[in-house]
């Protein structure tokens, strides 16, 4: 099997969010970009993630013309492969529906509610536009930004990004988390968000990679 590594990584991913009840059905994709050579494992199509096996992964290039693998990529594919073209420092990319997240994506802001979160702020809000097309990839990319983690889109779900797998699967829990806090937080009517001025002082302990 062509590309194997990338491929298990992707599949690995795919079980656990779907373990995680980040994603449901067919619902979200997935994609890791190769070190090596430029080319993307990623999610197919319409196609039930519980019992796929890694060869299923299909494998496109930069652009999103499917290479490899016996079904077509998922829809999303050019959000994914315009984040990575846009974006050296992404590799791997993670699109969900998840709950919380597309309620959010409902507001006008997501704040952090609690330091882990501080590190995918801020999260940008896209605004509605029709699912696997360029347009959606554009907006996405815009809203990311050079430094961005991870965005809501309206009336759809969540679209994270980061270094490795880990990194961009870390981002889809902990927004879909602060999410999920901030909905219950509301409803229960004690929402405090943290304050901008400690959200700034965790996000310089990030960055120079001294939190606890
Ligand atoms: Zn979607």
């Amino acid at each position: 099997m062509k590309y194997e590594n990338i491929r298990k990584i992707v599949l690995d991913a795919i079980l656990e969010a779907v373990e995680d009840g980040l994603i449901h059905g067919t619902s979200g994709n997935i994609a890791l970009r190769d070190d090596n050579e430029d080319v993307v494992a990623i999610t197919p199509s319409g196609i039930s993630y519980k019992g796929m096996t890694a060869d299923q992964i299909a494998i496109v290039d930069m652009n999103g013309k499917w290479l490899d693998g016996p079904f077509k990529p998922s829809s999303e594919v050019p959000m994914h492969t315009a984040a990575m073209r846009a974006r050296s420092d992404v590799r791997a990319t993670v699109h969900t529906h998840g709950m919380f997240a597309t309620i959010a994506a409902m507001s006008d802001e997501l704040l952090p509610t609690t330091p882990p979160q501080c590190e995918f702020y801020p999260v940008g809000i896209v605004p509605f536009c029709m699912p696997g097309t360029n347009d959606v990839a554009d907006k996405v990319v815009e809203c990311l930004g050079e430094t961005g983690r991870t965005v809501l889109i309206k009336n759809h779900g969540m679209f994270s990004v980061g270094k490795n797998m880990k990194a961009a699967m870390a981002a889809a829990v902990y927004t879909e988390e602060m999410a999920q806090i901030a909905y219950y937080a509301k409803v229960a009517g004690v929402y405090q968000p943290m304050p901008k001025e400690a959200i700034d002082k965790m996000l310089a302990l990030i960055a120079a990679d001294q939190a606890v």
